[in-house]
Order: structure tokens, then sequence, then C-alpha cells
């Protein structure tokens, strides 16, 4: 279902890991400026860790993804161009890079929004603005550096509190904590069916053994919560690289379109 809006590194010139800063943190084991190449980063653009992030401390990475948004301005907007060599066009791709990025997240949640039978009343409304946003992603970098990224953001947001309306609908939970964050909760074995975790912060929560079907978890933080035997498998705005920041096992149920990362089944 999201194929194209998922990453593929091989047709990207290593965008995320030039473009982006990262800091010292739990996250990263050291620091980089926008612009800067990480030191793992090939010559083919791709990364000489990859397969051991998490054990180097690149959890950040783990965690980080671009939708897609890596090989559309690599191969589409740029037309196959690199940065390496060109200044000014390595300047204007990194400017351009993340805008996209945010494009694409938007068309991730649009397309699963458009493809859920309780959204049947906005379907006409998804439409047009899945539309819309998919023009913006096809702009020239001019166009696309000018737009006002926090306005079309506001528009689509709208939509998706509207379909975590609408999908959660015939659940009321009172399991559900009225505090704002979750951080390091103990929800294990709870019914949190239809819980509205957008936003919140859950780092290191227990939901082992929860069950969380019909939950929203668009912008969830999910670090370290540990998902082991808990109940995914119709959930809203659940990301992969959600999954990958989180802990799990073989019992995890999750939605058919996600996978489960490599450390769970360790
Ligand atoms: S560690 Fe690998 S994935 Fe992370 S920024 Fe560096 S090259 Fe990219």
């Amino acid at each position: 279902m999201f194929d194209e809006l998922k990453s593929d590194c091989e047709n990207c010139f290593g965008l995320c890991c030039v473009a982006l800063p990262y800091v010292k943190s739990a996250d990263f084991p050291t620091k980089k400026d926008g612009g800067e190449p990480c030191q793992h980063l090939c010559a083919n653009h791709l990364c000489s860790i990859h397969d051991q992030l998490r054990e180097k401390g690149f959890r950040g990475c783990v965690s980080y993804e671009c939708f897609g948004a890596g090989q559309h301005v690599s191969q589409n907007i740029y037309k196959g161009h690199e940065w390496r060599g060109e200044p000014e066009r390595a300047k204007e791709m990194f400017a351009v890079f993340p805008i996209v990025q945010q494009l694409h997240e938007m068309l991730w949640y649009l397309k699963q929004a458009l493809s859920l039978t309780e959204t049947q009343s906005i379907q006409a409304r998804l439409h047009k603005i899945y539309e819309d946003t998919v023009d913006l992603t096809t702009q020239t970098p001019k166009e696309i550096l000018e737009l006002d990224i926090v306005a079309h953001r506001n528009k689509v947001n709208v939509l998706l509190i509207e379909t975590s309306r609408l999908f959660r609908t015939n659940y009321r939970n009172n399991s559900q904590k009225k505090n704002l964050d979750y951080i390091g909760a103990n929800l294990k074995g709870v019914d949190l069916r239809g819980a509205d975790f957008r936003g919140k912060l859950m780092i290191a929560a227990n939901l082992s053994d929860s069950d969380l079907r019909k939950a929203d978890f668009i912008g969830a933080d999910l670090r370290d919560a540990d998902l082991s035997a808990a109940n995914l498998k119709e959930v809203l705005f659940l990301t992969q690289s959600q999954l990958n920041s989180a802990k799990g096992n073989r019992f995890t149920q999750i939605p058919s379109y996600l996978e489960k990362p490599d450390h769970w089944l360790k």
C-alpha cells in the first residue's frame, strides 16, 4: 500500500545523512552540522554501519524515516544529479529535502486515511488534499523553498484529526491516562483500544501484552517502549520508524504493511 512512500536508499544520494544535523545525545554518539556528510556515509551514498546502527549508538538513524522523499528529491526533482562537487546545488538540495520529507510524511498518513472504510464521509476531501500534496512535491526547487509548509500541514491535520475521530468512534477508552505523557508508564496488559496517543511521549513505557487496537499513534515517541506481545494489528498512523525505535518480540502483532525490526527477533 505504501511502497512509493518507503525509503529507497539505493536510489538516494544519502540526503538524510548529509542534509540533517545531529547532536551528541542518547540518539547519536557524536555531532555534525547540516550539510556535512556523516563520517559513516560511503562514496556510493550508503551507510557503512547500516547493520550496527543501534550497537554503535546511532539510534536516531534507526528511528528516522524519509517516507520516500530521499529518492524523489534525488531522482525526480534533481533528475539524478547529485550534490558532490556542486556546492550551490548541494545547498539548495539540502534545503529542499526536509520540506519534501514533510510532504511525503503527510502523504503517508493521508494514504492510510484514504484506505479506511471509516472515512467514507470525508473521502472527497481526503482525495483533494492528497492530490494537492502530490502536486507540491512535483514543483521546482525554488517553488518548494517558497512553500508555506506550516499552512499546508495545518490543512492536512484537520483531516487527520477527523480521520482519527471517525476511526476510534466506537471506543471510549477509560484506561487512557489524562496526563500529558506516558514516559516510563506501566501499562502492561491494559486494554487501550481506541486510545489517542497523538504526539504523546511514551519513551520506555511498558505496553507489553496490552491491547492497542484502534489506537491513534500519530507523532507518538515510542523510543524504548516495550511492545512485547502487544496487539497493534489495527492501529492508526503507526510508522515503521516508530516500531524501529521501540522494543518488541515475535509475539507482537503489527499491521500488515509494517515489518518487525531485526532487533525484536534477536
Ligand atoms: S550513521 Fe549511517 S544512517 Fe546514520 S547518518 Fe551516518 S551514514 Fe547515515
